[in-house]
């Protein structure tokens, strides 16, 4: 590898470990890191660890350095995956795809802008004014996106709170003309309460810290968040999008910019900000039962008036409409015949975070599909312009394990089984194809596939998900843990599952609660509590229509189905658990179609200090992400493949018939000259374009016959 440095810095793939144990990854793994080398490859996959501060590793020069190489040419890179598979889908108009996983904090989002970074430093050469639009919005959607959709939490100060696929367009020329973002399931239960020391969603703050006085009064706000319940908790937190030190009142104006050259309207980011003060309104809205015999004769009542009407006023509603959807809701009893039922005050307050939640939830994709709307590919006719190529960005929450699991662990963890099992299908179907392609014969790699995980989450019938939409469904009062007894009926074969009733004496599990799962990446726990009331996730319609007849045109356009009338309202709507699973299969399905290239992202501990590696906390990682098993496939067949020149241009100096340059008539004799040197020709295969060597050995031999030369 040119500008690699010696052995000191340790092996930059690890397919080149002398033996393949947890010890040798982690200690190879380590050394890089603490010389600065975060990034490593397993074959062409990148391993990369967050190092928590600025290294001179970006930027115009690093990234001309990258552009047009080869893989192999430098050291591991981001830049250099970013540039793979811009060269692949080039070259062979084939669209590919980057999937990044890793844990919260990892470096994932990160990592997905020095791509972008990279494709945009890299195209549009010629200056073309539509690309660069299409750039600046590509470019600027990222700060935007997350305003609205990151967080501070504990493990990430700028954690982002919903996954991220994004589709890059690109013209027959390789300039980006268009791209599309879908996002995946927003953690919107943070809109109504925080963990302590972390916040709400980095858009409110910015509102009210970054507006001027004049905006805030028209919006009936107080400029400190403590005064609101959905923010007081992380209100002594200050926190910008861009990195610590930026505060929230620059970060509004930076998103203030970002949302002008994107293309919102001012009328459209007035009602942005109208919405935002709504829900922080609603929150402070609170229910009072009446007196049994005071004029209401025991209904209820809100609180504090004034904000019903700032609430209508926001939202561009009747206030007697707000304020009946607050305490009652209509119910069809018998046939026709419309009835509205007083809520009690566990009720209302329940239907208003129902709201809140829906209304930001909504709101959020919005934005998304506004930003969509603006980068849709312009004018573009196949039959004159060629189809377009795509490199899509998966920028996706890894695997997840907290004290107590809930519903949306269940989900991170199913979506991380999914993207596992592509994983395995594609590196194997990888493999396959280019054995094919080389003319060697093929051989079969023995590997754990976790498709019965995948199975017992999502199979027709009696997977869990159905289960749960099964309960959903039922009238009556059918409680979590009934749920979980069917469950437990199910599967009490399964060996990826199991429970307290199902090994009473395993303590760690609490009987008629938890669950537990065996992933691919180890054992969860969930705890089935509020599984039935997140899955279900219903908004009371009366709300959908008061949104739904807004004034304001913005907000009207998130409520369509607010149109429907509750006798209309027969078919359930889509639980959340099978909405994300239909998602989850249509982005595999996508994925599979693409050529990938994957970033597997390691958190090195975790306070978020510099340059620290906590072996225990990364091994655990190395362990889930099934990094040794990643090594074990690529090394199953053949331990490595390398195109000739490149294994030349490494091991050229171990042999004098190839050092300085051979003089054989091509590469491939003279590999197998400076093989047969070495004694090793018996264990390698040689393919049309690359030689194929079998076992790990031969490469431990070859590095250390390089290593004593340099
Ligand atoms: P994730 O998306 O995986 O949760 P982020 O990409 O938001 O994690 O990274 C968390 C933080 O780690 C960032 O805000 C930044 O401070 C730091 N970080 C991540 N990647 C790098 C990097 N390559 N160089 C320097 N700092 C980084
Ligand atoms: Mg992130």
């Amino acid at each position: 590898m040119e500008d690699e440095e010696g052995p000191e810095y340790g092996k930059p793939d690890f397919v080149l470990l002398d033996q393949l144990t947890m010890e040798d990854f982690m200690k190879n793994l380590q050394l890089r890191f603490e010389k600065g080398r975060i990034y490593t490859y397993i074959g062409e996959v990148l391993v990369s660890v967050n190092p928590y501060q600025e290294l001179p590793l970006y930027g115009p020069e690093t990234i001309a350095k990258y552009q047009g190489r080869e893989l192999y040419e430098r050291p591991p890179h981001l830049y250099a995956v970013a540039n793979a598979a811009y060269k692949a889908m080039k070259r062979r108009s084939r669209d590919t795809c980057i999937v990044i996983s890793g844990e919260s904090g990892a470096g994932k989002t990160e990592a997905s802008k020095y791509i972008m970074q990279y494709i945009a430093a890299v195209t549009n050469p010629s200056q073309r004014a539509e690309v660069e639009r299409v750039k600046d919005v590509l470019l600027k959607s990222t700060c935007v996106l997350e305003a609205f959709g990151n967080a501070r939490t504990n493990r990430n100060h700028n954690s982002s709170r919903f996954g991220k696929y994004m589709d890059i367009n690109f013209d027959f020329k390789g300039d980006p003309v268009g791209g599309h973002i879908h996002s995946y399931l927003l953690e919107k239960s943070r809109v109504l309460k925080q963990h302590v020391g972390e916040r709400n969603f980095h858009a409110f703050y910015q509102l009210l810290r970054g507006s001027d006085d004049q905006v805030l009064q028209g919006l009936h706000l107080e400029r400190n968040p403590a005064v609101y319940n959905f923010t007081r908790q992380g209100a002594g937190l200050n926190m910008g999008v861009h990195n610590a030190l930026d505060s929230d009142e620059k970060c509004h104006q930076a998103v203030m910019e970002a949302m002008r050259i994107i293309g919102f309207s001012p009328k459209e980011v007035e009602s942005i900000h109208r919405i935002l003060a709504a829900i922080l309104h609603l929150g402070n809205i609170e229910f009072v039962e009446m007196e049994e015999n005071g004029p209401q004769k025991g209904g209820l009542a809100v609180a504090e008036e004034a904000l019903v009407d700032y609430v209508a006023e926001l939202t561009a509603t009747p206030k007697d409409l707000v304020l009946r959807t607050l305490l009652a809701r209509t119910v069809a009893s018998g046939g026709r015949e419309l009835i509205e039922k007083g809520h009690t005050v566990a009720e209302a307050s329940y239907a208003r975070d129902a709201c809140a939640k829906a209304v930001y939830q909504r709101l959020f994709e919005w934005v998304v599909d506004r930003i969509n709307d603006v980068m849709e590919p312009r004018g573009r006719d196949p039959r004159r312009d060629g189809k377009d190529t795509v490199i899509g960005v998966l920028d996706i929450y890894g695997f997840e394990v907290f004290p107590v699991n809930s519903f949306e662990q269940f989900c991170i963890n199913y979506c991380n089984e999914k993207l596992q099992q592509l994983f395995i299908q594609l590196i194997l179907k990888q493999e396959q194809e280019e054995y094919e392609r080389e003319g060697i014969a093929w051989q079969s790699i023995e590997y754990f596939n976790n498709a019965t995980i995948v199975e017992l989450v999502e199979r027709p019938h009696r997977g869990i998900l159905a289960v749960l939409d099964e309960a959903c469904s039922t009238a009556g009062p059918i409680t979590d843990r009934i749920f979980l007894q069917t469950l437990d009926t199910h599967h009490r074969h399964h060996p990826h599952y199991s429970s307290r009733q199902l090994c009473p004496t395993d303590k760690t599990m609490e009987f008629g609660r938890d669950f537990r799962i065996k992933h691919y990446a180890g054992d969860v726990t969930y705890s089935v509590e509020g599984f039935i009331d997140k899955n279900r996730d219903s908004l009371f319609q009366d709300f959908k229509r008061l949104l739904y007849n807004s004034a304001d045109p913005t907000l009207r356009s998130m409520w369509p189905d607010g149109q429907q009338d509750i006798t209309e309202v027969t078919k359930r709507p889509l639980t959340a658990g099978t909405l994300f699973k239909n998602s989850m299969v249509a982005l595999v399905e996508n994925l599979a179609s693409k050529e990938p290239f994957y970033v597997r992202c390691i958190k090195p501990n975790e306070d978020k200090v510099a340059g620290r590696f906590d072996e225990a906390h990364c091994r655990h990682q190395v362990a889930y992400l099934g990094l040794l098993e990643n090594v074990r496939v690529r090394r199953a067949g053949f331990a490595s493949r390398q195109p000739y020149p490149r294994f030349l241009l490494r091991y050229k100096m171990t042999c004098e018939y190839t050092w300085p340059n051979h003089l054989l008539s091509s590469d491939r004799e003279a590999v197998s000259a400076l093989l047969e040197q070495h004694g090793l020709q018996g264990d390698v295969a040689f393919g049309h374009s690359k030689l194929f060597i079998r076992s790990p050995r031969t490469l431990v031999t070859l590095e250390q016959s390089r290593a004593r030369l340099i």
